[in-house]
């Protein structure tokens, strides 16, 4: 059988996309450089776990994976905060029906294989792209049984944000490509299930250990454990240069995060021996060429992953461009290719953008009054005024606004809380006249 799409990465995006091909009747190759991650053990590195939401989840569910994901899934309610003095605060995300979901990252794609494979997807492990000739019209492979071509089907390149297929398309002529690090690297150490057998701190919450700077979050994991990474500077007086030796490392934790030593009995070794991961926004533009070669999720548009929305905007291109391909159909590829890309651009920019604004809510924000009152309001403002009001978080999290669309309201939307919020320390005191009042100036984004 001919094929009519070869995806290559077989990551989140790359596999989900896979499977909405091959459940449109797509003849669809998937090509994979490392070996079936079913079959052997992960290497530590990337996140372990991962916040599932909205765009998401609305994904899962047109490939009919929804349910079989949420079985394995922890309901995240809300942040709780640990100060310095080891007080815990805690902030609701939503209304009590509202919640993000933590989920193993190689659970997720091991359940999106399996689905592939049996819509029919060929899936090709070991094989890696070694980059694109656009003269010839073909992306250059090598497996253990030597180099080769893909030719006479386009490519959806879903290599991630090392991606080869990004490097040889910013190599023509008129692409624009941009990749700024951020100054943190990123480490994970885990805090076992008690001797109880049971979760060590609340379960359904996302902790965060905010101290302006840098910053420690927490996930919790099926087996009880929770994944906690540490988002801190490379370099400076407090920074990973900085903890090189065993005392310094306790030192850090025992001033800034007290509470984690009891918790984390491993936390040094853990510390020593796991890797030390960079961090980077991608900007490329356009993301593709003719009708030969798309590119999609972070090989396109990789983000920092302070508003969780990585993989949920690597899943959201996935449903717009089966969508794309449902409307404007593969006759005219390159135009389909075209309209999918001018509509994700802007929306890809501004999810960059919120995601390191986040950074800064997080580590810094979330432990000031001001901030946790102006949550507080907005809060009570989306159970008052369901229909005319959605916070930022909200719009990105549980609804699939277009992030551009968000971005815009949340700018208004600060502007309305500091009126609303001046002169009043708790959210009793909102003067509801003039909430009503500011609220009929809001446009309202379509959901
Ligand atoms: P990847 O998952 O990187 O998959 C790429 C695939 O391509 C891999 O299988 C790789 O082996 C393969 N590949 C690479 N090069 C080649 C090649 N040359 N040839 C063949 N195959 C190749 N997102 C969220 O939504 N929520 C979160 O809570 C969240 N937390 C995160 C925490 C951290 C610390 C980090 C780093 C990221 C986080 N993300 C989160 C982002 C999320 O991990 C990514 O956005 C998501 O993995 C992107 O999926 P992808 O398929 O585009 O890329």
């Amino acid at each position: 059988m001919t094929t009519d799409f070869h995806v290559v990465g077989s990551g989140l995006a790359g596999t989900l996309m896979a499977l909405y091909l091959a459940q449109n009747g797509y003849q669809t190759d998937l090509y994979e450089r490392r070996q079936d991650m079913r079959k052997i053990e992960l290497p530590a590195g990337r996140s372990i776990n991962l916040a599932l939401s909205a765009r998401g989840l609305f994904a899962l569910e047109e490939v009919g994976l929804k349910d079989r994901v949420l079985q394995r899934a922890l309901p995240m309610r809300g942040r709780m905060m640990h100060s310095q003095a080891s007080a815990l605060t805690y902030q609701a995300y939503g209304q009590p029906h509202e919640y993000i979901n933590s989920i193993s990252r190689s659970y997720l794609n091991e359940v999106l294989l399996a689905a592939a494979e049996a819509a029919g997807v060929n899936i090709h492990f070991e094989h890696r792209c070694l980059g694109y000739d656009f003269k010839q019209g073909e992306a250059l492979m090598e497996s253990p049984q030597g180099k080769y071509a893909l030719k006479d089907a386009p490519v959806i390149g879903a290599d991630g944000a090392g991606s080869a297929l990004r490097h040889a398309l910013t190599q023509r002529v008129r692409v624009n490509y941009h990749q700024e690090y951020l100054p943190h690297g990123y480490k994970e150490i885990t805090i076992p299930a008690g001797a109880d057998g049971q979760f060590q701190m609340e379960p359904e919450a996302l902790h965060i250990w905010p101290r302006e700077n840098f910053m420690l979050i927490a996930l919790p994991n099926p087996d009880k454990t929770f994944t906690c990474t540490l988002f801190l500077a490379f370099e400076g007086a407090v920074s990973f240069e900085a903890l090189q030796e065993e005392q310094a490392i306790t030192d850090f934790f025992d001033t800034y995060f007290p509470d984690v030593p009891p918790l984390a009995p491993d936390y040094l070794q853990e510390f020593l021996h796991n890797p030390t991961g960079v961090l980077s926004t991608l900007r490329c533009d356009p993301w593709y060429v003719k009708d030969q070669l798309l590119l999609i999720g972070d090989a396109s548009h990789a983000i920092v992953p302070f508003f969780g929305q990585g993989m949920n905007a690597a899943f959201e291109d996935c449903t717009l461009l089966n969508q794309a391909l449902k409307t404007h159909g593969t006759d005219d590829l390159e135009a389909t290719f075209k309209a999918f890309y001018t509509d994700r651009k802007p929306n890809a920019e501004a999810i960059a953008d919120m995601a390191l604004d986040n950074f800064i809510e997080m580590r810094n924000t979330v432990a000031d009054p001001e901030f946790l009152l102006h949550k507080k309001v907005a809060l009570a403002l989306e159970k008052r005024y369901p229909e005319q009001f959605a916070s930022r978080y909200h719009m990105v999290s549980f609804q699939r606004v277009p992030y551009a669309q968000a971005q815009q309201q949340g700018y208004l939307q600060k502007e309305l809380l500091s009126k609303l919020c001046q002169g009043i320390h708790s959210a009793e005191e909102v003067n509801w006249e003039l909430a009503e009042t500011l609220l009929n100036t809001l446009p309202r984004a379509a959901s």
